[in-house]
């Protein structure tokens, strides 16, 4: 079974998500839990959840991942732009118990210049501070590229806050095939190493949900630009291999490509048409 997606738009509500969902041939899909720019967040209605929770169970859908707003940052330098983040998350993570036991994605942050040690030690002091025993939502920690000062550049990086942060049943890892490559992954040719390099360091089984991005950009550029499918530098037959690997399979698998709502319909289909793993 492939889960596969797109971003869908929350402006509508969670019904008008999940229509939207099916309608790209989708069975699964990420959102913004407010504007990405990290406004405030659209009131929940219980009614429409609860038609989305029963279009999401009559079509089988597989784990949301939702993805926090991109702006935050969970490691700055400021007081008040931590405050902010630890704010948005902790209200994102009660408004996800609206729809149980899905996936909450972030980017683990800029040290911008306080060095990646400390920026390992905000971010995980922050997830201390907002996750919860009663949570029933996992939450992911994206692996990036490396511009600027990004930290989780890469998997010694994500381990480093995992083993920070006390309730660790409550966190996962989302791979981004575009922010792996750039960052020196060679998932081209060299998937099997880098799985096995995963699974060294952080362990394959905290790996929660693919991002399925092209790159724009060469190996180890850390620049962090997606491309179509098949149209970048990573290419239709490492996403062939990727999306078909024994040890990937059951997992979200979310496009971030630039595309419109027909473009994301050609490359759902195209991707469901290469799956033949069980
Ligand atoms: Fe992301
Ligand atoms: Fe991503
Ligand atoms: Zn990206």
């Amino acid at each position: 079974m492939l889960y596969i997606g797109s971003h869908i738009s929350a402006s509508k509500g969670y019904e008008a998500m999940g229509k939207q969902a099916l309608k790209l041939g989708a069975n699964t899909f990420a959102f913004f839990t407010r504007n990405p720019r990290g406004g405030k967040a659209k009131e929940i209605d219980p009614a429409d959840v609860e038609k989305f929770l029963a279009l999401k169970e009559a079509h089988s859908f597989g784990k949301l991942v939702a993805h926090a707003p991109y702006t935050l940052n969970a490691c700055a330098a400021k007081e008040e732009i931590r405050r902010f983040a630890r704010e948005v998350m902790a209200d994102d993570l009660l408004r996800m118990e609206a729809t149980p036991g899905n996936y909450y994605n972030f980017h683990p942050g800029s040290h911008v210049g306080q060095g990646s040690e400390t920026g390992i030690d905000l971010t995980a002091g922050l997830l201390n501070e907002v996750l919860k025993p009663e949570q029933t939502t996992v939450v992911l920690l994206e692996t990036m590229s490396g511009k600027g000062s990004e930290i989780g550049r890469n998997f010694e990086e994500l381990r480093a806050i995992l083993d920070r942060v006390k309730l660790k049943e409550k966190m996962g890892v989302c791979l981004d095939t575009c922010h792996v490559w750039d960052g020196g992954y060679d998932i081209v040719h060299e998937l099997e190493s880098v799985l096995d390099s995963f699974d060294a360091v952080i362990g394959l089984e905290h790996l929660k949900a693919i991002h399925m991005n092209d790159s724009m950009n060469p190996f180890d550029s850390h620049k962090d630009r997606h491309e179509k499918i098949g149209e970048g530098q990573i290419g239709l037959p490492a996403m062939e291999r990727i999306i078909n690997h024994p040890k990937l399979q059951g997992l979200p698998v979310i496009l971030e490509t630039p595309n419109d709502d027909a473009g994301w319909a050609k490359e759902i289909a195209l991707l469901k048409s290469l799956h033949h793993a069980q």
